[in-house]
């Protein structure tokens, strides 16, 4: 808790240095790319000591990188809330959100998305001797799911009863405690946490949970934009970049 306390400050910190550099001080590099993201969900977005933009890092962070390189753009990052993110969005607090972030029907009706990146979907994180194989076995069970993730709007149209945490971390830390049976996530968040935790193990129910795909968010009708982030993202999958940057954040991501 002291250490996270601390890495906060220092991150808060760090990102009023960075504001000062280059979105609120006048860089030199000509226009920026302000980014609002939640960097706690690793291996897109978190706080690193020697991340690709200042304190953030992961496969989000290279691709907001590469966007804004290829476009002369200085870049900036906003670190919020997940739930934040698509109002800081209309408010033009930021340019674009680039979180990890599922594009759903309910989200397009307020921001334009991006062409996808990457395809995801929800899993379960159980202790390794629980007995939930499907996600209907979770029909009796205490489930913890993230507050705003597409998690927790699978869990709700299931119908199921559960509690909402701010941080994927806190749910996980209910589950390792015995204090809640499932946390149901997106599949690679959930692959770091459990090498990070012992006695958890993921079950997989495609059945239940249909597949997601990651999107960067713009305001509705900046085709300006979005342009330039689908000619860097088309790229980036085509020449394999993406595919590339996903392996090697995973595999740092669970590799300590
Ligand atoms: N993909 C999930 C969503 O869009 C979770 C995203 C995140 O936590 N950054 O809700």
């Amino acid at each position: 808790m002291k250490k996270a306390n601390k890495l906060l400050v220092m991150a808060a910190a760090m990102a009023l240095a960075a504001c000062t550099l280059t979105a609120c001080g006048g860089g030199s590099k000509g226009d920026t790319l302000t980014f609002g993201t939640n960097a706690e969900f690793p291996p897109f977005e978190y706080i690193a000591s020697d991340g690709v933009v200042g304190e953030f890092n992961g496969i989000d962070m290279a691709i907001a990188k590469q966007i804004a390189d290829e476009n002369g753009m200085a870049i900036a990052v906003e670190n919020m809330e997940f739930d934040s993110l698509l109002i800081a969005l209309q408010n033009g607090q930021i340019d674009a959100v680039i979180a990890g972030m599922t594009a759903t029907d309910e989200r397009r009706e307020t921001v334009d998305f991006s062409t996808p990146y990457y395809t995801a979907t929800q899993v379960m994180i159980v202790r390794e001797d629980s007995d939930i194989a499907t996600a209907a076995d979770m029909a009796d069970k205490k489930i913890c799911v993230v507050q705003g993730y597409t998690g927790e709007v699978c869990v709700q149209d299931m119908g199921y009863s559960y509690e909402a945490f701010k941080k994927g971390t806190e749910a996980v830390m209910e589950l390792t405690n015995g204090k809640c049976d499932v946390v149901v996530i997106d599949s690679a968040t959930a692959q770091k946490y459990v090498s990070d935790n012992e006695g958890l193990k993921i079950v997989e129910d495609p059945s239940a949970f249909e597949s997601e795909e990651y999107a960067i968010a713009v305001q509705k009708g900046n085709t300006e934009l979005l342009d330039k982030i689908n000619k860097t993202i088309e790229k980036m999958l085509a020449d394999g970049t993406i595919n590339e940057l996903a392996v090697k954040y995973t595999e740092e991501a669970t590799a300590e």
